[in-house]
């Protein structure tokens, strides 16, 4: 990216590729480039850069892609989780359940409200919160006492939904709340239902880099209570009641730049037709490496956004070398699980607590994964992979 004028180019059997981007946010401009220009041009000369009308138009065209009877756009993915927190009224002594296998926003969020994250163990195949432990550790914190019960915040990791039916059916046993952390999920589905219209409150995010990126920080929240809409929107401007100037809770700001919602209704329209590139990159690994590595099980009622192709191998280290020699960018999601972060050390887990969650981030990898890599480049990608396994 440093390189802004001279396209890097390799030379491949005679042939010249593009230099391979792990995520490729300039070709995606290239092909919208002029709309987005012109879109944001037009906010500029309205001047309604706070709430401005394309904010309203992109909760509306969310709503449209997604099925959920209410959109809220906001700031980031971990505002949007930070409101829907505030929105379920989650407070000091409240036990949220959640995965470890996560980036830290997921948690952050239970951690900044005074609540406590309980983590709970992933599933070894899809990397997904694994219910049948999320049954038992909800079990144990209701037996203990010690915490009041909060909600349950399962995260739809590298694209694929959670396993909603059981969770939710766990929830209900409990009667907890549901809050999916869908930051990397938008566009995913189980059966023919959004994953962001499966929980009582969804989230997501815009970050450049997710499935559905703008151009700097934003995120969105889903829900079909009114309830829970009414409240996102006032915590969303400062917990503001009838107007701006009365304040009937705490609340934050909260809020979408309107230029941000210009570029995410041009990105939307090609959303579908990315999200279907992806999921053909995906076969298209699957069916060259499936054999020597596990990669993320994707069950089959399910589609993923494929926010990251991911696998787990004994041979990481030796793959990341070979690549990396290859001009071919990979990444670790996540190298370390958030019940061993520092940041967390006051909840006193311990190495051996979360063992699958622990293994997987030994040992998993992503390769490069966005619409606009081309044939030939997936195949140097599956060949460098083919190459450093055997
Ligand atoms: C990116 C991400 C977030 C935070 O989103 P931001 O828009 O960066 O604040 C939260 N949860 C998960 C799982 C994420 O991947």
């Amino acid at each position: 990216m440093a390189n802004g004028i001279i396209n890097i180019i390799k030379v491949k059997r005679g042939r010249l590729m593009k230099k391979i981007e792990f995520v490729d946010l300039k070709a995606q401009n290239e092909l919208i480039g002029r709309q987005i220009k012109q879109a944001v041009d037009q906010v500029i000369s309205h001047g309604k850069f706070i709430m401005g009308p394309e904010v309203f138009d992109l909760e509306k065209e969310l709503c449209n892609f997604t099925g959920s009877q209410y959109a809220v756009s906001c700031a980031s993915g971990t505002d949007a989780l930070l409101m829907s927190l505030m929105a379920l009224g989650i407070g000091p002594g409240d036990a949220v359940f959640t995965t470890p296998f996560t980036f830290i926003a997921t948690a952050e969020v239970i951690r900044l409200l005074g609540a406590v994250p309980v983590f709970v163990d992933i599933d070894g195949d899809t990397f997904n919160l694994d219910p049948d432990k999320l049954d038992k550790a909800i079990a144990e914190v209701r037996l203990g006492k010690k915490l009041n019960m909060g909600c349950i915040i399962p995260v739809d990791i590298f694209g694929l939904p959670a396993d909603y039916g059981e969770i939710n059916k766990i929830a209900a046993k409990y009667g907890l709340k549901v809050i999916g952390d869908g930051a990397q999920s938008l566009g995913s589905r189980i059966g023919n239902t959004c994953a962001c219209s499966l929980t009582d409150i969804s989230t997501t995010s815009f970050f450049p880099a997710k499935p559905l990126g703008c151009y700097g920080d934003g995120g969105a929240i889903f829900t079909n209570n009114e309830d829970f809409y009414e409240k996102l929107v006032s915590i969303r401007l400062h917990g503001k009641g009838n107007h701006k100037y009365d304040n009937v809770r705490l609340g934050i700001n909260g809020r979408l730049d309107t230029i941000q919602a210009a570029i995410l209704i041009e990105k939307l329209k090609i959303f579908e037709g990315e999200l279907k590139t992806r999921d053909e990159i995906a076969s298209k690994y699957r069916a060259a490496i499936g054999e020597q590595v596990r990669t993320q099980k994707i069950p089959e009622d399910c589609t993923s956004a494929w926010a990251q192709f991911s696998f787990v191998t004994e041979k990481r280290e030796k793959i990341v070398r070979i690549l990396q020699a290859r001009d071919v960018p990979c990444a670790i999601y996540y190298p370390k699980p958030l019940h061993l972060q520092k940041a967390f050390e006051n909840l006193r887990y311990k190495k051996g607590d979360l063992p699958v969650s622990e293994a997987v981030a030994e040992s998993i990898l992503s390769l490069p994964m966005h619409p606009y890599l081309s044939n030939d480049q997936v195949a140097y990608i599956s060949n460098a992979m083919l190459d450093a396994l055997n």
